[in-house]
């Protein structure tokens, strides 16, 4: 609740910062129906609007944005219990427009449509939710199961950090962090690959460099579900051994490590994550506000995966930090696609790295890994995703 009180208090500041226009349509009031095979949801307006949708998934998302519309309603009164909308946010953004963020607790299929005035009601935006659950797939005859269901391959994209002109770490005896880091991740890849339900993209498959950005972009442009950064860093402390997992924070580092590692994997190639969303030129308030808007969820989504895969690693090395340390990595700094930074171990101290350089152990590491991606997207699958649908027919089963 603190959260949403310092978001609103942003967002306040962010309208007062920017003054819509008095011809600006309002966005008054927010109204809920169920029917049987849908739930719809209607927004009165008082004039006219233009607007698009769209989706983010893990966790499942639908995005209205709204132009030149402001907020003069509120939805805390909706009943949103035993709905696929679990929370319904908002937010200002641009010159006047507005932002409309369902969270969902599973995949729908949309149907959006704007109705002109008519028999005493103004202008309306209706949003048609229809939720494609287990339940309506598991009554469904088995014929159709297998066309209705999508059953798409789990993206991860796996990143093995420095490159080329970047070493990254150098340990005591020459071993270099980008070495060490490939042979992880293409091991990673070729477990992934050999899995049904999952599919692998690799940032680099050789020794070359890539700049943080880009390795963002990549994510992205795979519509990613899962990025995973694998490094082996040195520490000031030579002593300092084991593995840590870190993910984006969304305020300060939670511990001095994690602000010392986020400085040094962010070197000199800083990317901003505005400029992901291009938002260079607007407001660094909004920014932030958009920002965080599109980040929350991710945010909890990439420290669960988190969790789990310190908990794989934990039987196969030892662990620096017991817990998911959250820091500000430029790297992870893709807003929509839930990101953790692995730190296999320390180049830096030596028994870290006279391990790390083994093949034996890479392998386990990267079977850690896996194991900890795999038992992630068990529990939290993507709806439209094999693995989803595989556990539908176990359910079915049972
Ligand atoms: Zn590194």
């Amino acid at each position: 609740m603190h959260r949403r009180h310092l978001l609103n208090l942003v967002l306040a500041s962010a309208a007062f910062a920017l003054p819509f226009s008095a011809s600006a349509t309002q966005i008054r009031n927010a109204r809920l129906w169920r029917s049987d095979d849908k739930l719809r949801l209607v927004f009165d307006l008082s004039g006219p609007v233009q607007y698009k949708t769209f989706s983010l998934s893990a966790p499942e998302r639908l995005i209205i944005d709204l132009n030149g519309a402001s907020l003069s309603g509120d939805f805390s009164q909706l009943a949103l219990g035993n709905t696929v909308i679990r929370s319904i946010r908002s937010g200002h953004f641009g010159h006047g427009d507005t932002r409309i963020v369902l969270d969902l607790s599973g995949p729908i299929q949309l149907d959006s449509f704007l109705l002109p005035p008519q028999d005493g009601q103004g202008h309306r935006l209706v949003l048609d939710l229809k939720t494609v659950t287990p339940l309506q797939i598991t009554t469904a005859p088995a014929s159709t199961i297998d066309k209705a269901h999508p059953k798409r391959d789990i993206i991860v994209v796996v990143d093995p950090g420095h490159g080329g002109k970047d070493p990254g770490a150098v340990g005591a005896k020459g071993e270099r962090e980008k070495d060490v880091v490939l042979s992880i991740a293409q091991l990673l890849a070729k477990r992934l690959k050999r899995e049904k339900g999952f599919d692998v993209k690799l940032v680099r498959n050789d020794d070359f460099f890539v700049p943080l950005r880009k390795r963002v972009e990549i994510a992205r442009k795979h519509n990613a579900d899962m990025f995973i950064s694998v490094h082996a860093d040195a520490a000031p402390r030579l002593t300092a051994s084991g593995a840590s997992v870190y993910c984006l924070s969304e305020g300060g580092a939670t511990s001095a490590t994690a602000r010392f590692m986020a400085q040094r994997e962010n070197g000199a190639d800083l990317l901003g994550a505005t400029s992901m969303l291009n938002l260079k030129d607007k407001d660094p308030m909004l920014a932030g506000v958009i920002l965080d808007m599109s980040m929350n969820a991710t945010i909890a989504a990439s420290l669960q995966l988190g969790s789990t895969v310190l908990g794989s690693l934990a039987g196969i090395t030892t662990l620096h930090q017991k817990r998911v340390e959250q820091a500000g990595f430029a790297v992870l700094k893709s807003p929509d696609v839930p990101s953790i930074l692995v730190e296999t171990g320390f180049i830096s101290n030596v028994r870290d790295s006279q391990r790390l350089v083994t093949a034996r152990h890479q392998q386990a590491v990267a079977d850690g890994l896996f194991e900890g991606l795999q038992r992630y997207f068990q529990k939290n699958p993507p709806g439209n995703s094999y693995i989803a649908w595989q556990q539908e027919q176990k359910k079915a089963q049972a």
